[in-house]
């Protein structure tokens, strides 16, 4: 029996294996992808992470480990360009190397093998696990589980079945980008980090005479906060801090804190702009269409090959059909559940009927006494906040449930996080 099976191999789970390597707590990490592979559609070249690289798998909670980003860069003979680089924000295609490399290392880390089901075993659990390059089906028992199975993409529309080959999820980006780059209309939907990094790839690559457009529901094209006090949200005291609330004034707070983590890094706000400005010197604006306070209702397909978007302003309400080639929909994501947790669902405590209970270390609460734990990243925002899916947190959230895992009352030292304080 492992004392602990993970679910997913992101970077939530990869950090677990990379701290527990070495350690004295048997674990295994199943991934149904054949190999490692950090949000692929989205690693579009020339953007950044938009967390330091402290944030690696290990520094935050043992910097010296072997697995973190700076021995990294030792290792493939990079860490003088780095010093000169002299920058916190890495490119983001330079994380997903990293991230593989620590993968490719670990022996706990299987790839091509989903997690099929998840039942109540003996003084644990059972793990039925598909390995998909043969279809063998194997069970593992585990004291503990972790489901870091991340997001899967939000589609805010019904799509017709015909006009799918016209519609592209953020998260497929690059699958389609060369299609994109040709086609002879475009429009983005969205307005996060996501939506802006495509409008601006779009953008650098848009062709003479092609049509690009990129609406967005919010009431502007938001910069995302990152004046340091305000990034004191993102440190294990305010996340403490939240979860003590209760559900309700979590929920509450929840809005009022988007600011921190929905809109787009400043960088790349200015390099659209720049990129519009300079376009513009020379008389021609390119045929370029930007609308904020513009929902996307739905889409149609006419000939079977061009979209149809009707789309609504709704300050004025003013509704408008806008003929396209191709649509992006940069709209977000939403907690992955795999369908067999439902079997878990009457077993556990909920606050409300779409959110479970999340204890301070990232367990759920069973309405039987277990010392058997089901832990999960996923799904956490009502629970921990806007900080739940952070990638600068996810050593303070590995943290927390090795030590709960060893039975552990506190860390070996407790560091301060913030110079606020919270609940005084
Ligand atoms: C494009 C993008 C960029 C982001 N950039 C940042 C950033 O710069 N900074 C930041 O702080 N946060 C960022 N985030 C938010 C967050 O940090 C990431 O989403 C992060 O990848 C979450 O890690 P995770 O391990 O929880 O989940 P994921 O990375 O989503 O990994 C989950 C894994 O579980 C696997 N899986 C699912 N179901 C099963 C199953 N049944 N069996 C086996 N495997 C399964 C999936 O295939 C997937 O590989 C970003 C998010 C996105 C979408």
């Amino acid at each position: 029996m492992y004392d602990v099976i993970g679910i997913g191999i992101g970077p939530a789970n990869l950090g677990m294996a990379a701290l527990l390597d070495d350690e004295d707590v048997t674990c295994c990490f199943f991934e149904q992808e054949t190999e490692f592979a950090w949000h692929p559609g989205m690693l579009i070249k020339g953007m950044d992470l938009q967390v330091s690289f402290l944030a690696d798998l290990v520094t935050m909670a043992n910097p010296r480990s072997r697995y973190s980003f700076l021995n990294y860069l030792h290792e493939v003979n990079r860490l003088h360009r780095f010093y000169t680089f002299e920058q916190f924000d890495i490119p983001r295609r330079e994380f997903n190397a990293y991230l593989t490399w620590v993968a490719d290392q670990l022996a706990s880390c299987q790839f091509g093998m989903k997690v099929e089901s998840v039942v109540d075993g003996q003084e644990g659990y059972l793990v039925k696990v598909r390995r998909l390059k043969d279809d063998a089906v194997f069970e593992y028992q585990a004291k503990h589980v972790v489901l870091g199975t991340g997001s899967k993409p939000m589609i805010p529309v019904d799509v017709p079945d015909a006009a799918l080959p016209y519609v592209t999820h953020s998260s497929r980006y690059l699958d389609q980008q060369k299609a994109l780059h040709e086609a002879e209309s475009v429009t983005v939907i969205g307005s996060g980090q996501s939506a802006a990094e495509i409008f601006l790839d779009l953008l650098q690559y848009q062709k003479t005479g092609q049509q690009l457009s990129w609406f967005t529901r919010s009431s502007e094209f938001r910069e995302l906060k990152t004046a340091e006090l305000g990034q004191e949200l993102f440190t294990p005291k305010y996340v403490e801090y939240f979860h003590s609330l209760p559900y309700e004034e979590r929920l509450n707070t929840l809005p009022r804190l988007t600011g921190l983590r929905n809109g787009i890094d400043a960088s790349t706000l200015s390099r659209i702009y720049q990129e519009l400005y300079h376009r513009s010197v020379s008389g021609e604006d390119p045929p370029v269409l930007i609308q904020p306070m513009t929902e996307l209702k739905e889409i149609h397909i006419t000939d079977h090959t061009q979209l149809e978007l009707h789309l609504k302003q709704w300050q004025i309400n003013k509704e408008k059909k806008m003929k396209t080639d191709q649509v992006v929909l940069a709209t977000g994501y939403k907690p992955n559940i795999p369908t067999w947790f439902q079997a878990y669902e009457p077993l556990i405590e909920w606050e409300s009927e779409d959110h479970f209970k999340v204890t301070e270390d990232f367990r759920l609460v069973f309405k039987d006494k277990r010392s058997h734990h089901f832990f999960t990243f996923t799904h956490l925002d009502h629970s921990h906040g806007t900080a739940a899916t952070n990638l600068k947190l996810s050593t303070y959230r590995n943290q927390k449930v090795i030590q709960t895992i060893r039975g552990e009352k506190e860390t070996p030292k407790k560091q301060e996080t913030a110079f606020q304080q919270f609940n005084e």
